[in-house]
């Protein structure tokens, strides 16, 4: 019973509305933030599968291009050293060292140049285009160092086509093991632009092909002056180079845009591949998606909070509205005084009270004297205007803030005295018929003296409840009443047969036994 009464009261409050109008937007600020995090991440882990695919696509097509292209490169230093090439005619020769590889598309020439860097033979017919690469860098590599393998060359420009190409290349070395020469296939840079343009890499994207030595071979989308200038010791280079593959988020010196970095190492070559996805376009769709549900979220944040202050003000509004309602409940409309039911409340209370202590209690019945006169004579206004005059008098009578006075019926009242013994309260009935006789309406031409009241003093005892003690003092104001009005009896102890008053008039008052009126000072209307 006792906890959906609570829940009840905990819904009416209008602190319960205005903390969960607080609490509801930071929950869905909560959840909203941890979806937008999550959304994020996923954005984050699509782009670095996507990079991975396309770079294990890229790294296996340009491994196995190389690996055709330097099968071939072996197939020439081997058929070189067959029985009887040496004497075969030119011709011959040429169609027995270069197989069809030579005619792939991408391959530019493939030469066999001697040891002085003339070109000897030529893929392309005979007798063979002249040459002399004796200056390149590749020559020069695979004259110092016997053991090179296969070299893969800056970019460079073609002597004979003119195009950008890398040149691949093996060393061939004579019968006593010095040096040859050596022989060679161009490979365009074509290739890869061609390779790189099926991508999709958004605007910003880019992919890009190193040499070990930091040499960049190719870039797409092409930046002309990057090709073939070499970033050994940037930061980016250094993870690159550190790791056979991985990924790394840093910002490009040259354009000083962020990018997902996805890096491997090209199979075994001395070739290093990465694709750079721009962190602005990775996040570019969950950008959007955040701005949207941060303001949806933000906008309904704010419908939560305007309503839930709005409802608990109007809930405060309310509450406050009852309150009145409940003050104006208790309060009587014409003199301001508690009314009948307040007194009825008070007077209950004050026993309950009263039998859990020692402290006295009195009641004074207080009823102005022949009032129907005032009504008659000067009309029902003047008659309220006394009232409202008699209400001030008596509540200028007490001074205790426990005591109540209220108005109980037409021009009748009561004090409630707690605390207040037989004595005290025959002296605030002293005070009241002085307080009242003071008093004068002038307006209607009522002097000092001309109202009076009776009053009965009753005070409560342990034996007796609310309504006996109401009782005795209302029977000792109609003793004071029938012994000549302007004064006060007061109530003896009840009976022994049972004499007790009652709350109400009526004939059938309770026969009392009362004490000599307190005061008897008879004024007359
Ligand atoms: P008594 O000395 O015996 O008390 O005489 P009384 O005339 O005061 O008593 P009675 O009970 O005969 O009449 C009470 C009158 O009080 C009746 C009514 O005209 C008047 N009265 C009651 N309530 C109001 C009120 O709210 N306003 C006004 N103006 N008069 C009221
Ligand atoms: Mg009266
Ligand atoms: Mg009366």
């Amino acid at each position: 019973m006792g906890s959906p009464r609570r829940l009840a009261s905990w819904l009416r409050s209008a602190r319960t509305w205005i903390l969960l109008g607080i609490l509801a937007p930071i929950g869905m600020v909560a959840v909203s933030a941890v979806m937008l995090v999550e959304m994020r991440w996923d954005a984050w882990e699509r782009a670095e599968q996507t990079s991975r695919n396309l770079l294990q696509v890229v790294e296996r097509d340009i491994a196995r291009n190389v690996e055709i292209i330097d099968l071939s490169l072996q197939a020439v230093i081997d058929n070189l050293k067959a029985p009887g090439a040496a004497e075969a005619s030119p011709e011959l020769r040429q169609l027995i060292l270069f197989d069809r590889a030579a005619s792939a598309k991408d391959l530019g020439v493939m030469l066999v140049l001697d040891e002085n860097g003339d070109s000897v033979i030529d893929a392309a017919g005979w007798p063979a285009r002249r040459l002399n690469n004796a200056d390149r860098a590749y020559f020069q590599a695979h004259k110092a160092d016997p053991n090179l393998g296969l070299h893969i060359s800056q970019p460079l420009v073609s002597r004979l086509g003119g195009n950008s190409i890398v040149v691949l290349s093996r060393r061939i070395d004579k019968p006593d093991g010095s040096f040859g020469g050596l022989v060679l296939a161009s490979l365009s840079l074509s290739y890869f632009d061609r390779l790189f343009a099926r991508l999709e890499l958004g605007r910003l994207g880019a992919i890009n092909l190193y040499r070990r030595d930091g040499t960049r071979i190719t870039r797409y989308p092409a930046v002309a002056a990057n090709i073939g200038a070499n970033i050994a010791g940037s930061t980016n280079f250094e993870l690159f180079a550190g790791a056979r593959s991985g990924r790394v988020v840093g910002t490009a010196v040259r354009d000083g845009v962020e990018r997902l970095y996805t890096f491997t190492q090209v199979g075994d070559l001395p070739l290093i591949l990465n694709v750079a996805l721009a962190t602005r376009e990775i996040e570019a769709e969950w950008r959007v998606r955040a701005l949207v549900i941060g303001a949806v979220v933000l906008v309904l944040c704010g419908l939560t909070i305007g309503l839930s202050l709005l409802f608990g003000r109007e809930l405060r509004r309310r509450a406050a509205v009852e309150a009145e309602l409940a003050r104006l409940s208790r309060t009587d409309a014409l003199t301001g005084l508690a009314n009948r039911r307040r007194f009825e409340d008070a007077l209950s209370q004050a026993f309950e009270r009263f039998g859990s202590g020692s402290d006295p209690l009195s009641l004074l019945i207080v009823d102005a004297d022949h009032f129907k006169r005032y009504n008659d004579r000067y009309g029902h206004a003047v008659g309220d205007a006394v009232l409202k005059a008699l209400a001030g008098a008596l509540a200028a009578s007490v001074h205790r803030p426990d005591d109540l006075v209220a108005r109980v019926g037409g021009e009748e009242f009561a004090l409630l005295l707690p605390g207040t013994g037989a004595e005290g309260a025959a002296r605030i009935a002293d005070r009241i018929h002085a307080e009242v006789a003071a008093l004068a309406v002038g307006a209607a031409g009522i002097g000092a003296g001309a109202v009076t009241v009776s009053i009965g003093l009753a005070t409560a005892q342990s034996e007796g409840g609310a309504s006996d003690l109401y009782g005795r003092a209302d029977a000792a104001l109609y003793e004071a009443k029938a012994t000549g009005r302007n004064r006060t009896c007061r109530a003896l102890s009840a009976g022994p047969d049972g004499d007790r008053g009652a709350i109400g008039h009526g004939p059938n008052r309770p026969r009392l036994r009362l004490a000599e009126p307190a005061s008897a000072s008879p004024r007359r209307l």
